[in-house]
């Protein structure tokens, strides 16, 4: 039986270890941290729990699949809640704005709270649908490198429909086009942010991603995010996935273009194949020593998806006015998408996104209070810590994190009328240079390569290597992207042609 080591336990990882395993490979993972998950972590503070990543959840049949395909329920470990309301909206000149997952809840919002025609939305959304249709078998559900999936006829009938799937107007561009009232542009362009992109780049095919959420629905899990990594980690044991975690992986080895295995501590460990579910960027650089074969220089040169700064607040509240998903919208969004691709500083008014797991977990914070995730944009850079100022310049960027939090908390305060400033009884935070530390993401990227231009779908790393056989990717760094659903399709792709090519 054919042995594979898989380089990091994130979702990507773990959803090509139990695929594998279940088809009789001897599949072991090594994790550098003590716990698996990566970015889908939990952290348990003064009582208050808080999910460190991931917190809402698209696409949930995609899970179902993953437990399907090796003759499991999903509904036996995880419990998925459609949200009713998807996001709460506080605008800056005062509008709050619910997205409701009913549409016609959502049409009355929009009437109710804007200039916009009656019937945009509904057009809007066909639009988006249209698009998904078209791209997702491709792009999304397959290897888009293999000629196999073109022989198809719908993905074929798609090679002929490409003007259909917007790809040379930007995001903004588009959304600007439907509609004429500023607050549904700007909502519709956030969109761009769930794969790390900038609305005023990205192609508009990254309409796919509203079709996602407002037509196919946004979900929590009971117990929190964190459930799918415990339930996914549950499922690879019982595979038989073997895990060694405090390991890192050093090297990959290399002999004549094929894999031979890895190195941990020093210690040559032999492996038919390895899967990295490291970043790209690390796995050439770092554990390939890899900077000039075509696919490394090709990588190499793309744009890594923006990163974040968490504030983890344990908040003695009990906040009615605020919703599970809660997003408080910067004035110049433009300008908050300048600054953290073109500038890659820390915006000086930031869009505010506040989770609040409690909400429906009642377990996740004592009677009474509330767990707040509290989540800004931040640039990917090596240098992008706000405790070390970096890029000082003026304004929320120069004071660091302590400055940073005040913009937060006054945006709080003047939005939703909670000052909250006295009422956080404890903290942690997150900053990019945690999340690159902590998970290996180059510059602290959370969704891998960001979409920035009308190509980069096609750019990201296909999930065999063409260079070096044996070697295969997952993860949001490598197709289909970043992103709970595509990591877990990523770790599908991955096994599908390990299987094939085995
Ligand atoms: C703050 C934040 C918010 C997010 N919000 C959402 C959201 O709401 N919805 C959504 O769908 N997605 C969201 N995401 C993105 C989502 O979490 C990721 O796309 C996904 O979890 C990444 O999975 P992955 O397979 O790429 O692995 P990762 O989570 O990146 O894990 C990689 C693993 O590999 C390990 N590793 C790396 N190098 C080595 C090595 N050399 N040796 C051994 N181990 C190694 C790391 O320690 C890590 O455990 C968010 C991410 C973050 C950080």
């Amino acid at each position: 039986m054919k042995s594979i080591s898989i380089i990091g336990s994130g979702l990507g990882g773990l959803s090509a270890a139990i695929r594998l395993a279940h088809n009789g490979y001897n599949v072991t993972v090594y994790e550098k941290n003590s716990y698996p998950g990566g970015k889908a972590g939990s952290v348990n503070i003064d009582g208050f729990r808080f999910d460190t990543g991931p917190s809402l959840l698209t696409m949930p049949f995609v899970i179902e699949e993953l437990f399907s395909s090796v003759n499991e329920n999903a509904s036996d470990y995880l419990e998925f809640n459609k949200l009713k309301n998807l996001c709460r909206y506080f605008f800056f000149d005062g509008t709050m704005l619910n997205a409701y997952s009913d549409l016609i809840k959502f049409e009355n919002e929009i009437a109710a709270k804007t200039i916009e025609s009656p019937g945009t939305l509904k057009k809007f959304l066909e639009y988006c649908k249209t698009i998904y249709n078209l791209t997702s078998d491709i792009f999304l559900f397959s290897d888009l490198y293999s000629a196999k999936t073109y022989t198809n006829l719908k993905a074929f009938k798609t090679l002929f429909k490409l003007p259909k799937i917007d790809s040379f107007r930007t995001l903004n561009e588009a959304n600007r086009s439907f509609f004429k009232d500023e607050k549904l542009i700007q909502l519709f362009n956030r969109y761009a942010t769930y794969n790390g992109s900038n609305p005023y780049k990205c192609p508009a095919t990254l309409n796919i991603i509203s079709h996602v959420e407002c037509s196919l629905g946004g979900y929590y899990l009971s117990g929190g995010m964190h459930s799918l990594t415990k339930a996914m980690y549950a499922l690879a044991i019982k595979k038989g996935v073997k895990f060694e975690f405090n390991c890192p992986i050093e090297k990959i080895i290399i002999n004549g273009k094929k894999v031979k295995g890895i190195i941990a501590a020093g210690k040559e460990i032999p492996s038919d194949i390895v899967i990295s579910n490291a970043d790209v960027f690390q796995t050439y650089g770092d554990l390939l020593n890899d900077n000039t074969s075509s696919a490394a220089k090709r990588y190499l040169k793309l744009e890594p998806s923006s990163s974040a700064l968490v504030f983890y607040w344990g908040v003695n509240i009990n906040s009615e006015k605020l919703d599970t998903h809660n997003i408080l919208f910067s004035k110049d969004y433009e300008k908050e998408f300048s600054e953290l691709f073109d500038k890659k500083i820390f915006p000086e008014d930031p869009t505010v996104y506040i989770y609040i797991s409690s909400k429906f977990s009642p377990n996740d914070a004592p009677a009474g209070k509330e767990n707040w995730f509290v989540m800004i944009n931040a640039p990917n850079t090596h240098t992008a810590s706000p405790e070390k100022g970096s890029k000082p310049t003026k304004g929320a960027r120069s004071g660091g994190a302590d400055y940073i939090k005040q913009t937060i908390l006054n945006r709080i305060k003047s939005f939703t009328g909670y000052d909250i400033s006295g009422k956080i009884e404890c903290e942690k935070i997150m900053t990019p240079q945690d999340i690159e530390t902590q998970t290996g993401s180059f510059g602290g990227s959370i969704y891998g390569i960001s979409s920035n231009s009308s190509n980069a779908a096609f750019l990201r790393q296909a999930n065999a290597s063409k260079q070096y056989r044996g070697l295969y990717f997952t993860g949001g760094s490598a197709h289909p992207g970043g992103g709970i659903p595509l990591v877990i399709l990523s770790g599908k792709i991955a096994a599908e042609k390990i299987i094939d090519n085995n």
